[in-house]
């Protein structure tokens, strides 16, 4: 799950990061009181607007503007709330700004990079810093990976002072902007950990032309195997973010990953899917999705996965691939034959049951008067769907 950058900036300065002022806003008039309260209470007379989406890049799209007066805020909020800002992360469509950051601006001397995440090679977290701050990281990474240093915590004894020290020194920093940068760097650490996050991300951090030490971009991305411990954050998800169709297969039960091809699949067990694709891929087709029903495969999981998976127009064949192990194929033919009549399947559907019950599972299908084709070998099935595209 991602956070927008003003709660990974709450969470970040709870934990001491130093980080400019800032307000949010949903409306023109709201940016508006924003900025005169940063003018008022902090004598601003710098303002960042800024847009809060998933996603970064946000500068180079138009979503991070800077303002000199309060009618300057009203300008850039008014052009950036309800944009579809395109950045090199949200794909051609863009994504819906609807709430914005009004920030004190600061003036920069300096920009960093400064990151954690698990680094699942060393089995440790990693914590990187890098002179090249403001840009992709990745286009660092690949262009220059020597201007990135990192260091690996152990985490049995935790990251220890002398790491950050070494950090900071790498960012070339003496005197007190050293010691903020220290701080920085430990108050961050402490984030990261304490809100099981798979990566908290610092870029820029600035150095002000008074050697303050400042964050002026914040991104958390938590890990959703560990939210329960955590309601506080779970309650910080903005679904307006999520794909919807991926947001009600998760309500269901259902891991759905939108594609672009044009066969759905629904399958159980993450490992076939992955194979189901590859074998749609061999015989020819693009998969639409990557659907895991689960385990256990009933009536109503495959009702929604086709509710799912049909609801996307590209969808010209649906592939249903299960393998029987503690499901019986049986009880999924039995559930296919349910969700028919709940739902028109108004493309080819081809349907291949392996495992327990098999050969009882493909007699209900095919005594019924239902318009699939059923296979048994993934192959057969794969080469079935792909010819069925045409027909569509
Ligand atoms: P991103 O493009 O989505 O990563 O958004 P950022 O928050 O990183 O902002 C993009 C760029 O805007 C930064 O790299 C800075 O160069 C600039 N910027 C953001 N905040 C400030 C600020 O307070 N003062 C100044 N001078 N520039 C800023
Ligand atoms: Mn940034």
């Amino acid at each position: 799950m991602k956070l927008h950058e003003y709660q990974a900036k709450g969470l970040f300065r709870d934990c001491g990061v130093s980080v400019p002022d800032g307000i949010v806003a949903e409306t023109v008039d709201e940016a508006v009181d924003a900025a005169r309260r940063l003018e008022d209470e902090n004598d601003a007379t710098l303002f960042i607007v800024k847009a809060q989406i998933h996603a970064g890049g946000r500068g180079k799209g138009g979503g991070v503007k800077l303002a000199h007066s309060v009618e300057e805020v009203r300008e850039h909020a008014d052009d950036i709330l309800g944009m579809d800002l395109v950045t090199h992360q949200t794909g051609a469509e863009g994504q819906t700004v609807r709430t914005i950051l009004v920030t004190e601006g600061v003036d920069i001397e300096q920009e960093y990079y400064l990151g954690v995440t698990l680094d699942r090679e060393k089995s440790m977290n990693a914590i990187m810093v890098s002179t090249e701050g403001g840009v992709d990281i990745e286009t660092v990474a690949e262009e220059s990976p020597e201007k990135i240093q990192r260091v690996w915590v152990d985490p049995s004894i935790g990251l220890q002072p002398f790491q950050a020290r070494q950090l900071a020194f790498a960012m070339g920093l003496e005197g007190d902007a050293f010691k903020q940068a220290v701080s920085s760097i430990r108050s961050l650490y402490q984030a990261f950990e304490e809100t099981d996050s798979t990566l908290a991300e610092i870029n820029p951090l600035v150095q002000t032309p008074d050697g303050e030490i400042e964050a002026v971009d914040a991104k958390v991305n938590l890990d959703d195997n560990a939210l329960f411990r955590h309601p506080d954050l779970e309650e910080m998800r903005d679904l307006h973010e999520e794909d919807p169709m991926e947001v009600k297969a998760g309500e269901h039960g259902l891991s759905y990953i939108k594609l672009d091809g044009n066969v759905g699949c629904m399958v159980n067990g993450a490992g076939l899917a992955m194979a189901t694709m590859d074998i749609i891929k061999l015989a020819g087709g693009e998969p639409a999705n990557f659907l895991d029903v689960g385990g256990a495969a009933s009536a109503e999981t495959v009702e929604a996965g086709f509710r799912i998976i049909l609801e996307d127009p590209n969808v010209d064949a649906v592939l249903l691939n299960i393998f029987g192990g503690i499901v019986r194929c049986d009880r999924v033919a039995q559930g296919v034959l349910e969700a028919a009549k709940n739902i028109d399947i108004s493309v080819p559907l081809i349907v291949r049951l392996q495992g327990t019950n098999a050969v009882e599972g493909k007699r209900l299908l095919d005594e019924s008067d239902l318009s699939l084709r059923s296979a048994v070998v993934l192959k057969e099935a794969a080469d079935e769907v792909t010819a069925a595209l045409g027909e569509a």
